[in-house]
């Protein structure tokens, strides 16, 4: 099927920028899918040619390579023309094949973004929440059941989430006459338009109670305190979020079953530890020992996230040394396995020596030590 630019917009060869401009305005009103007698098929083609002809560049093209371009079919990929690109006109989800900007570029996203014209109902959600918790290092090592406090919009006890008085049916929609949504005027560069919008009474739902419920005034939910355990798995890290799938706030008239609960986002914070610093899934433990301790090796006791340890320093050992304590770390969150505990070495120069420390120094001084 050969495609004339020109023809589909009604205009010469030569016609200018205003020209072509006022005959699509005409035509995109004239055609315009949300019309009483408007063709999408048709609609999409007269964009296609205003979004070549009105470019400089594309028009250009169009008309040298003219002839070529004539019957190549867009979705295939028209040989030697890669500036056009027209994925979005086919696709169905036509927004993203509009370049245009501004209004124009609003009212296409109103019309094929979705939502607006359908006369299904769209699925209502809860609002999503997010809070932030503080871990010690301890509860991140081991993991941690935490409980949280929330004040959020939790379904209605009364009604069940319908929003229903008890005893009261639902009707349809006297708003929108159960279609869920409402024609709204539209103006815009090329004119008027009736669009599709939910339904601000029933909110798509196309249903509404008789009566409302006296607790919840007919939201099918109301704002209280709700106490929630999140568990916390053992190798969070810092700034983490663990997602609570529909533990948000309620959705709108959720006894309808049309609507669900939004989610619960919970990122942890690691509180810093007086004695290991945490690096990756690895545990940071600085060790001092004494300069006695470092050349005749010791038998000691550290400290650990998990309890104390016995620990054998080996003698001669240096300033600096790190001692690796194998999956002494955090549990990897994904896959098996754990970090490990690094003790980098120091050792101590005592700034305080009684007498008798003094003159025992003083012997090994002259030991050349
Ligand atoms: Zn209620
Ligand atoms: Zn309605």
């Amino acid at each position: 099927m050969a495609k004339n630019y020109y023809e589909i917009l009604g205009v010469e060869k030569g016609a200018g920028d205003d020209e072509i401009k006022k005959a699509y305005r005409k035509l995109a009103h004239q055609h315009h899918p949300d019309k009483k007698g408007g063709d999408e098929a048709k609609f999409k083609e007269i964009n296609e040619a205003y979004q070549v002809l009105s470019d400089k560049q594309k028009r250009g093209q169009y008309d040298q390579f003219g002839s070529t371009f004539d019957g190549a079919n867009p979705g295939q990929g028209a040989g030697g023309f890669g500036g056009f690109d027209f994925s979005g006109f086919g696709g169905g989800n036509g927004a993203n094949g509009f370049n245009f900007e501004g209004d124009l570029g609003d009212l296409f996203g109103d019309i094929f973004g979705g939502g607006g014209r359908t006369s299904q109902a769209r699925q209502e959600k809860g609002k999503d929440v997010a809070i932030d918790i503080e871990l010690t290092l301890e509860e991140a090592l081991e993991g941690v059941e935490k409980e949280i406090k929330l004040y959020l919009s939790v379904v209605c006890s009364k009604c069940s989430g319908t929003g229903a008085e008890t005893g009261s049916k639902m009707e349809k929609c006297k708003t929108c006459s159960g279609a869920g949504y409402v024609q709204k005027q539209k103006r815009t560069m090329f004119g008027v338009f009736a669009q599709n919008e939910i339904c601000p009474d029933c909110k798509g739902l196309g249903e509404r109670p008789e009566k409302r419920c006296s607790k919840c005034g007919g939201d099918g939910r109301v704002k209280e305190e709700k106490v929630i355990n999140v568990k916390v798995p053992a190798g969070i890290a810092e700034g983490q979020t663990i997602r609570i799938s529909g533990a948000g706030e309620a959705g709108f008239r959720s006894g309808s079953g049309k609507s669900i609960a939004g989610d619960l986002y919970v990122t942890a914070h690691l509180k810093k530890h007086p004695l290991f610093e945490r690096r990756g899934d690895d545990l940071v433990y600085k060790l001092d020992i004494s300069f006695s301790q470092a050349a005749l090796g010791d038998s000691t006791t550290i400290p650990t996230l998990k309890g104390k340890i016995k620990l054998k320093i080996p003698s001669g050992i240096q300033s600096g040394k790190i001692i690796k304590i194998g999956g002494g770390g955090f549990p990897h969150l994904q896959g098996r396995g754990a970090g490990d505990m690094y003790l980098t070495v120091q050792i101590k120069t005592p700034e305080k020596i009684s007498r008798k420390q003094r003159s025992l120094l003083e012997e090994l001084q002259k030991e050349g030590l």
